[in-house]
């Protein structure tokens, strides 16, 4: 399936909830669910909004995961199929490898004001884990793991101007932050709790396991 490439702010108001997806502009008033928060179409105004089935429910959750990481369906069933097979709880597995994902980790140490701008960066091998170049958004994260921006991309005007702004968001506590050095670390994995996203990831196991 192609990706869609009309206005991503379109998937928040279908939520009712912003999902972050558009950098500084979610944090200031132009954000559409603060301007228009009602279901994108045209009847979207007027519509009263039904009870839902339990069915539509656990798919809203899956969709809001699915675009809070900017993932395709194929990428993310991968992914809800490796969280399967690890041990523990399916729905934290999941969340814990959407996390640990390097275009994420990018955007959570502050490199980059969304996911896409962060998988960008990454995809233009602007970003190293463990003195390596690592130009694989999908790469995970482990322990230990020293992510920095390279040293030709340290001038970067778009990295220097998100690092600066990065302070608003804060760096989750599984991650730590050497601002002088543009240097990140990875402290432990991350739990659901760190990711702290307006997702019930047990609705989505339930969607699956049908
Ligand atoms: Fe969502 Fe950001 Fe658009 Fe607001 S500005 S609707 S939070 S993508």
């Amino acid at each position: 399936m192609a990706r869609y490439t009309g206005s991503i702010c379109r998937y928040c108001r279908r939520e009712s909830i912003k999902l972050f997806l558009k950098g500084t502009r979610c944090l200031t008033d132009k954000c559409a669910v603060e301007r228009r928060n009602y279901i994108p179409g045209q009847h979207g105004q007027k519509k009263t909004r039904r009870r839902i089935s339990e069915y539509s429910r656990q798919l809203r959750e899956k969709q809001k995961l699915k675009r809070i990481y900017g993932l395709l369906e194929r990428q993310f069933v991968f992914t809800f199929e490796k969280a399967e097979r690890l041990k523990g709880m399916t729905g934290d597995n999941l969340v814990s490898l959407l996390e640990r994902r390097l275009d994420n980790v990018t955007y959570r140490l502050g490199l980059a004001t969304s996911r896409k701008a962060a998988r960008q960066l990454v995809n233009h091998g602007h970003i190293m884990v463990n003195s390596k170049k690592v130009d694989i958004p999908s790469f995970l994260v482990k322990t230990d793991d020293v992510i920095e921006v390279r040293l030709r991309s340290r001038e970067n005007v778009a990295i220097k101007a998100s690092v600066e702004s990065v302070e608003s968001r804060g760096i989750p506590p599984w991650l730590e932050w050497d601002h002088t050095h543009l240097k990140g670390a990875v402290r432990g994995l991350p739990t659901k709790e760190d990711a702290a996203i307006p997702v019930d990831e047990q609705l989505v196991v339930v969607l699956y396991s049908r």
